[in-house]
């Protein structure tokens, strides 16, 4: 086990992208302060956007994992510390408890992510429905999936759509199920919703749209799933993908100010002035950004700002490629207070939506099929979401 000091200059919490890629940046400007990381698993590195098109590519959980958090202490000079759900800060006293012992430190960065949200649903399956944010979620749901020939997904959006994809890409019939009209009816106009739901159906793929899973129950060879309108589905396996939801719990505790997510400054600091976060737990300027360019322009301003150089985040445009390769989507969203109105074309390569100002100022897009090519064209003419 690892050896735990009394007292470290940096303390980072959470070991997924957004903590190691910190750690990595922050070394880069600081080779001599001691920094530890904590984390409640094994501390492995991998790269989460892979758990959504890993069976396609036939990867096991282990072949993910590309480096142990041994390996990862040793190339950061860093302790790694596993195994370690931290659930007491104390920001007065400047500590955490780690492993039932106080823990000091001279800063503190929150990079604990976010948690899928639990649908309310009836009945003695729940316990048995899974969902995939994390290489152990990704195991259990490869181990569970042996001998399933039909796999219900409860939520159309985006990573829905892609285990949707992944899962009949190897041959799994796939049912989705959500309250939304259309897939990914939140982030893309009708064309586009339309034309995703057309590919993923050649495939196989079933929809329930504007209707919810009720009840789950386990039957011989799986689970019969009753929805809202009265239809009922047999599946072997249930995945939820209904949503991720910022883990607050704990910075509430700790008396920092939160909202949907933690809450920070353009210079990525709590309400605490030696405590700051990123990734998928922070809300930033009224926004989540749960992804992944968000994480690496950030991590580069913090790591200046923790080495002694205050550095403001900059966050440009930062279109999303959707992982459904039976029709490609790229996506950048308009900020939520743009004023402005989509242009819609379709036609035999796929959907072009351009959002808009009134004076022609570009604000957002969705690209699909072969337009997608036209994605760093349409990206460098774009404003920043954050200049
Ligand atoms: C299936 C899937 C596919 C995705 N695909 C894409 C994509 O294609 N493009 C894109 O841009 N984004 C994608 N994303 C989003 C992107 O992966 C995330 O934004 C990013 O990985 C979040 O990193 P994070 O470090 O903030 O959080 P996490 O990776 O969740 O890391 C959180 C860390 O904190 C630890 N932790 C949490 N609570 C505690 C605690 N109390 N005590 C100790 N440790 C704790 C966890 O063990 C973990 O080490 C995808 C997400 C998912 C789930």
């Amino acid at each position: 086990m690892t050896a735990i000091a009394d007292q470290y200059n940096l303390i980072i919490l959470g070991t997924g992208l957004a903590g190691y890629t910190l750690a990595r940046d922050f070394r880069k400007h600081d080779t001599t302060r001691s920094l530890a990381l904590v984390t409640r698993d094994d501390g492995a590195w991998y790269s989460k956007p892979m758990l959504s098109n890993a069976l396609a590519k036939d990867k096991t959980a282990s072949e993910l994992a590309t480096r142990t958090a041994d390996e990862m202490a040793a190339s950061l000079d860093a302790s790694v510390i596993t195994g370690c759900n931290i659930t007491d800060i104390n920001t007065d006293k400047k500590y955490l408890i780690i492993h039932e012992r106080k823990v000091y430190f001279d800063t503190l960065v929150l990079c604990h992510g976010a948690s899928q949200i639990t649908l309310p649903i009836d009945g003695d399956g729940t316990a048995d429905v899974l969902s995939v944010n994390s290489l152990d979620d990704y195991a259990l749901f490869r181990d569970r999936l042996d001998g399933v020939g039909h796999v219900a997904i409860m939520g159309p959006g985006l990573i829905g759509c892609e285990f949707a994809n992944d899962l009949a890409n190897v041959g799994i019939q796939v049912s989705v199920i959500g309250p939304d009209s259309a897939p990914l009816e939140r982030l893309l106009p009708p064309e586009a919703s339309a034309a995703l739901k057309t590919a993923l159906s050649s495939l196989g793929v079933s929809w329930h749209l504007e209707t919810v899973v009720d009840h789950i129950t386990r039957t011989n060879t799986g689970y019969r799933l009753t929805l809202a309108d009265g239809h009922t589905l047999e599946a072997g396996q249930v995945l939820s993908a209904a949503g991720l939801r910022p883990n607050i719990a704990l910075a509430q505790s700790a008396g920092l100010k939160t909202g949907r997510g933690i809450l920070v400054d353009r210079h990525l600091c709590t309400s605490h002035p030696d405590v700051y976060a990123l990734g998928d737990c922070i809300e930033l300027g009224g926004r989540l950004l749960p992804y992944v360019l968000p994480i690496m322009h950030g991590s580069k301003a913090l790591a200046q700002t923790l080495s002694g150089s205050p550095t403001p985040v900059v966050l440009p445009a930062m279109p999303v490629a959707i992982k459904t390769p039976a029709h490609s989507i790229v996506v950048a969203s308009p900020p939520p207070d743009a004023q402005g109105d989509w242009t819609t074309t379709s036609d035999d390569h796929g959907v072009r939506a351009l959002y808009e100002s009134a004076d022609g100022l570009l604000l957002g897009f969705v690209l699909t099929g072969q337009h997608v090519k036209e994605k760093m064209k349409l990206e460098r003419t774009m404003p920043a979401v954050l200049s």
